[in-house]
């Protein structure tokens, strides 16, 4: 299969390599499968949604990096993007705002042409008790996560429909990868509001892609685990709390950020042409109810 080319495995680290920076996911190729294709990725200035923006510009893409906020930031995904010869450039926006996302949208068409790939990553959490839960934090997560994802997708799917399926470039007329979270499944006490949204998005994007599957559009969801990144830290970055987590994780290591670039890159592509409506589950079994895994 054209694609993943394992260098070497991974043992999965012992709990006692924990919170260095130092990845554990395995070293792998990727080939040039979305050459030729335009990609836009928000909240793409950290974190997944970063490391899936450099991965479609190395799988081939052209790539908006979109972001919010940290200019520097964004830059250095432009130029790890062009490093592998793709195009790229940054665009500040909030994806809660219509007339922002409206904007960033035109400039893409102005500057790359069309849209063939949305990852409509950015996110952030708001946490809180419930009953201290303030509506300005219900709302922002609800407004950044998931109605962030409707304007996205809304003005991607009008591109879409609109310019239909070029088979020289795709045998879809685009592609749509929601990210979404095992918190579209696991409840979360603490985080009603975060867990609201990534519920959200799941019938979002099953609407949405039984909607548009017969002109072709592919619409897709990533629910990744427990992923190294800046929305998390003290979740891993002390001994103590990976050990905590590592309870939760059967396969035994922490998600990188790469291990999900590489499932969006596949999604991307059309290897996955056969793919619609579903959540890629990308959490080292975390869905697994580790709790029974010794009886229950
Ligand atoms: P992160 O904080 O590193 O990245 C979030 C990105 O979203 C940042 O670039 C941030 O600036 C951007 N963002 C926030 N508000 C925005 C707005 N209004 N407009 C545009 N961009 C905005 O965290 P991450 O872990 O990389 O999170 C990326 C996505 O993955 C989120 O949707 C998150 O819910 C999801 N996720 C993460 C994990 C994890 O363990 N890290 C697990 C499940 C799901």
């Amino acid at each position: 299969m054209p694609g993943l080319v394992f260098k070497d495995w991974c043992v999965p680290m012992s709990s006692t390599a924990t919170s260095s920076s130092q990845s554990t996911a395995p070293a792998v190729t990727v080939h040039r499968l979305l050459a030729g294709q335009k990609a836009l990725v928000t909240g793409a200035n950290s974190g997944i949604g970063k490391a899936v923006a450099i991965a479609l510009g190395q799988a081939g893409a052209d790539v908006v990096v979109n972001y919010v906020a940290d200019d520097a930031a964004a830059g250095a995904v432009v130029e790890e993007i062009e490093k592998s010869g793709s195009k790229a450039y940054a665009h500040q926006a909030d994806v809660s705002s219509e007339d922002q996302v409206a904007a960033m949208f035109a400039r893409m068409k102005q500057e790359f042409g069309t849209i063939d790939i949305l990852v409509s990553n950015a996110g952030l959490q708001r946490d809180s008790a419930f009953h201290e839960m303030t509506l300005a934090q219900w709302s922002k997560v609800l407004d950044v996560n998931l109605t962030g994802q409707f304007l996205c997708a809304r003005e991607a799917v009008r591109e879409f429909l609109r310019r239909g399926v070029v088979p020289s470039v795709s045998s879809a007329a685009g592609k749509i990868i929601c990210m979404s979270s095992v918190h579209q499944q696991i409840p979360w006490a603490g985080h009603a509001n975060y867990a609201a949204s990534k519920g959200g998005i799941k019938l979002l994007m099953e609407s949405l892609a039984q909607e548009v599957a017969l002109k072709r559009i592919r619409v897709n969801a990533i629910a990744p685990g427990a992923i190294r990144t800046p929305i998390n830290t003290e979740a891993w970055n002390t001994k103590a709390a990976y050990d905590e987590l590592m309870k939760l994780v059967p396969y035994g290591r922490i998600g990188e950020p790469e291990d999900i670039a590489r499932a969006a890159v596949w999604l991307a592509s059309d290897n996955s042409d056969y793919v619609v409506g579903t959540t890629l589950f990308v959490d080292g079994g975390m869905t697994l109810y580790p709790g029974f895994a010794t009886g229950g």
